[in-house]
């Protein structure tokens, strides 16, 4: 604790895996052996570094940069960049932590990373947006490569982004080296279905959960917070499978469409325009089915619902709000966000029965598809969507089983927060042993 002081969400990633070990270390005491514990809290590099770069009006901004490489005993470090003006070194490292542990779930060969920067791109220009990725780049390329360590977007970093750093990245280093990063455009080494593939996983993964106890997104009322690429495409799928949206949102409130999200005014809002949930409701007209709630005068999770699907950031679904849909009849949370859901939130969820997918497994379609996008690269092929998403369908539902017989093993039936972290840390383990202590 003292090493990773005031380190408030990576104390509460470690500590929700730690909780979860006690029935391994018992059957395996040997888990226990060689600090092999320790040496899995504690991330191989930590890298912070300047990030300079000017303004459209000529003022010279600095912002700070991080990529903390966690672990790579599986593969390269594999893991987003998000910027976003919350970032700091905590939250790359509960970021980077639970990382580990979800790609190790995916059985695919990727280690864990993450990296960012508190940079906000909210209202800056193009220009703008592309000088901080040249410079982000400028110092991030000589840490990188496709052996070494292969980045991805995550909040605040999408295909505009990635296609940026990859261009400096090809500047700096003369090597057209297609998998150094993952999320590319279609045209220059991009997976078909990568873009679909977080909010789709989970959704697969929540029609897994709910299968087990005979039901489906079938006529269920869902709600997803946030309206970035998870969400969007989250909806998107929900849809498909016969739910129906009434809900999503942004920082600055939410919009509740009693008719059901209509998923092309969505994208066009967020997608094309770049802009804010609010402007969904205007652009539908205002009292036809839908209204728009500002932040602070409600909670998401006050709308009614039977499926909740968190797909914002960490910490966003409180024990309060847990409460609220417990009380409105909720039956499945699947997370699709890194950690959405407090400890105490998640508690409330597990203790009421209520089907519960922790980040770490139900949205690990995204990282999963990025490793697809790796094999494509590397065999200079590119695949057709349909054979992606038939992929990604497989890897969620083999997540889905491993996180469901795990628990069971391990004599908590139906606890996936469980099946998930033991699941993840025996394969980051077994791994770790096999190499001597590195
Ligand atoms: P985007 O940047 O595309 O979207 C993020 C959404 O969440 C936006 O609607 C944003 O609203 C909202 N949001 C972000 N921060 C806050 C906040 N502090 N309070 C309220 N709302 C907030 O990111 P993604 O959709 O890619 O990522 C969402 C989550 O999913 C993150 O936790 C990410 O780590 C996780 N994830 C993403 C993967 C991917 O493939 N993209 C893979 C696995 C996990 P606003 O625009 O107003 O900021």
């Amino acid at each position: 604790v003292r090493r990773n002081a005031g380190e408030v969400e990576f104390h509460q990633a470690v500590r929700e895996v730690m909780e979860c070990l006690g029935s391994v270390i018992a059957k395996h005491p040997d888990y226990l052996d060689q600090a092999l514990i320790e040496r899995i809290c504690e991330p191989e590099r930590q890298i912070i570094f300047r990030v300079p770069w000017v303004d459209d009006k000529g003022q010279v901004t600095i912002n700070r940069g991080f990529r903390v490489q966690f672990n790579s005993a599986l593969g390269p470090y594999k893991g987003g960049i998000r910027f976003h003006p919350s970032v700091n070194l905590s939250i790359i490292k509960f970021l980077g932590f639970e990382q580990t542990l979800k790609n190790a779930l995916t059985g695919l060969p990727i280690g864990g990373g993450k990296g960012g920067s508190d940079f906000d791109p909210k209202g800056r220009s193009d220009g703008e947006v592309m000088r901080f990725c040249q410079s982000f780049m400028t110092e991030l390329h000589r840490h990188i490569g496709e052996y070494t360590d292969v980045p991805a977007g995550d909040i605040g970093v999408g295909g505009r982004e990635i296609g940026y750093m990859f261009g400096q990245y090809k500047r700096l280093t003369n090597r057209y080296e297609a998998g150094v990063l993952t999320g590319k455009g279609l045209h220059y080494g991009g997976s078909r279905a990568r873009t679909e593939a977080t909010g789709y996983g989970n959704t697969y993964f929540v029609q897994a959960m709910l299968g087990t106890r005979n039901q489906s997104f079938d006529g269920k009322k869902v709600v997803v917070s946030g309206s970035g690429n998870v969400a969007v495409y989250t909806v998107e799928k929900v849809q498909s499978f016969g739910g129906k949206v009434i809900a999503v949102s942004d920082s600055s409130g939410y919009v509740v469409d009693e008719a059901g999200i209509d998923l092309e005014l969505m994208k066009e809002v967020k997608e094309v325009r770049r802009g804010r949930i609010a402007d969904y409701v205007r652009l539908k007209g205002e009292g036809r089915s839908a209204h728009f709630v500002a932040v602070g005068e409600d909670s998401i999770w006050n709308v009614p619902c039977d499926v909740a699907m968190p797909s914002a950031t960490q910490n966003e679904l409180t024990g309060k709000d847990a409460r609220a849909l417990l009380s409105n009849g909720v039956v499945a949370v699947g997370e699709g966000a890194n950690m959405p859901c407090t400890p105490e939130a998640m508690r409330i969820f597990q203790e009421a029965g209520v089907m519960f997918a922790p980040g770490k497994a139900a949205n690990a379609g995204g990282v999963a598809t990025s490793a697809l996008e790796m094999q494509q690269n590397a065999s200079r092929d590119s695949w057709t969507f349909e054979q992606t998403e038939t992929r990604l369908a497989s890897i969620m539902r083999n997540i889905h089983d491993i996180c469901a017989d795990t628990a069971e093993e391990y004599g908590a039936p139906g606890n996936y927060v469980l099946g998930a972290n033991i699941g993840g840390f025996i394969r980051v383990a077994d791994t770790m042993r096999s190499l001597g202590v590195i």
